[in-house]
């Protein structure tokens, strides 16, 4: 049986429970279950405030009168760690299942969309995360464009500020652009880091400029998206060559490391506070050794893998190796990636996938996934990702039959 906290609790509520909080501006909320960010639980009530902050889980027995009952499973609302909100308006352009050097190609040439049509897409992604039940993002940004938008404070947003850019030469260019761009973002909040986008995109100049700004941040890199982008490293072959040809991008500098595309960069991001790791679709256990090996070293970050499901069917029609993250107990987190790349923003849509292909994985697990662990990547854990005392993580009312959400703060 799941543990339900009793009125005695570690809050000190006493046996007037039911008295206390009738007079106290608390709502009393009870369903077929809980999920607190960590486990389910049964013949649970959870005490929010009318603002929705979390007072505490009690027994239904302890709970007095006036609970409002509903069908299905409250949760802390989702944290979507990996999205492009600015790339919302490439909704269903790019065809699917091209493989990722076209649709990398497909995205950086795609340019016939007005400036405000564009700010209208965000704002309707926007909408539909609210409500899908998402709270926070980690959204990666190459332009000021999302800024209006999340000035509004709807959400939460840890900003990515992206780098990319092969040629050694024009390196000092884009930390410049980066550098401002973090300034702009930093504006709204200070949950913002210049990130690098992947290993194959980024130049040793480029990575020598931006690694003093991963420097207790949380920072992210899309990582072994694709097989070509481990043979590019290796052996200097494959896919990529073809791209950087199609965008008359000269490789000639490009030195093949013989190790895959994580051993080649992994340790540039020594000084961050946390690395989240997106896609991981051809990550091996040769990878996962080395990264426990850095970290048996005392490697600083503590390390989440993304999962974007459905980006990787919709792109590769591939999946990453779930069962080798779990076997290695990898902490892993969720992202819907963007909407060039996915039919919708939702992070239950992410779990619907995952549960059809892997259906051994439990509810409770998933969920975790998408809250408190979403929460700890994007450092927003002390006050979203689970129902604890003083936290306000957004509340969503889960349907357990057709696996929709209903957000209720
Ligand atoms: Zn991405």
């Amino acid at each position: 049986m799941p543990e339900v906290r009793s009125k005695k609790s570690e809050v000190g509520i006493s046996n007037s429970f039911a008295i206390n909080f009738a007079f106290m501006a608390y709502r009393k909320l009870s369903a077929d279950k809980i999920f607190d960010g960590y486990k389910l639980i049964e013949n649970g009530v959870l005490v929010i405030t009318k603002e929705g902050m979390i007072e505490d889980i009690v027994a239904l027995e302890s709970a007095g009168e006036n609970i409002e009952v509903f069908e299905g499973i409250l949760s802390p609302g989702f944290v979507n760690c990996h999205c492009h909100l600015e790339l919302s308006h490439m909704k269903a352009i790019i065809p699917e299942k091209t493989g990722l050097v076209d649709f990398v190609f497909k995205v950086v040439t795609e340019r016939d969309h007005s400036e405000e049509e564009i700010l209208k897409a965000i704002k309707r992604a926007e909408e539909e995360m609210i409500s899908n039940g998402i709270v926070a993002i980690g959204d990666i940004c190459n332009n000021s464009l999302t800024v209006s938008q999340k000035s509004k404070q709807n959400l939460h947003y840890y900003n990515f500020i992206e780098a990319s850019g092969w040629l050694p030469a024009v390196a000092e260019l884009r930390i410049e652009r980066a550098k401002n761009l973090l300034e702009e973002f930093s504006t709204i909040n200070d949950q913002c880091s210049i990130v690098p986008h992947a290993p194959y995109s980024v130049s040793e100049n480029l990575w020598k400029g931006i690694q003093p700004y991963f420097e207790n941040r949380v920072v992210s890199i899309h990582n072994q998206e694709t097989a070509f982008e481990d043979e590019f490293f290796l052996k200097g072959r494959g896919d990529f060559i073809r791209m950087y040809e199609m965008m008359k991008i000269d490789n000639s500098h490009h030195q093949p490391t013989n190790k895959s595309s994580l051993r080649s960069c992994f340790d540039k991001l020594l000084k961050a506070k946390n690395a989240l790791l997106v896609h991981n679709t051809f990550t091996k256990q040769e990878d996962i050794d080395y990264i426990k090996q850095l970290q048996a070293a005392n490697y600083k970050p503590q390390i989440f893998f993304c999962l974007c499901v459905n980006a990787n069917k919709y792109i590769e029609d591939v999946l990453p190796p779930i069962e080798l993250f779990r076997k290695n107990s990898c902490t892993i987190v969720l992202g819907t990636d963007s909407l060039a790349s996915n039919w919708s923003l939702s992070i239950l849509d992410e779990i619907k996938t995952i549960r059809k292909n892997f259906p051994k994985i439990p509810l409770s697990e998933l969920l975790q996934w998408a809250t408190s662990n979403g929460a700890k990547a994007l450092e927003m854990d002390n006050h979203l990702g689970s129902f604890e005392k003083g936290k306000k993580p957004g509340i969503v009312l889960i349907d357990e039959e057709n696996f929709s959400a209903k957000r209720f703060f």
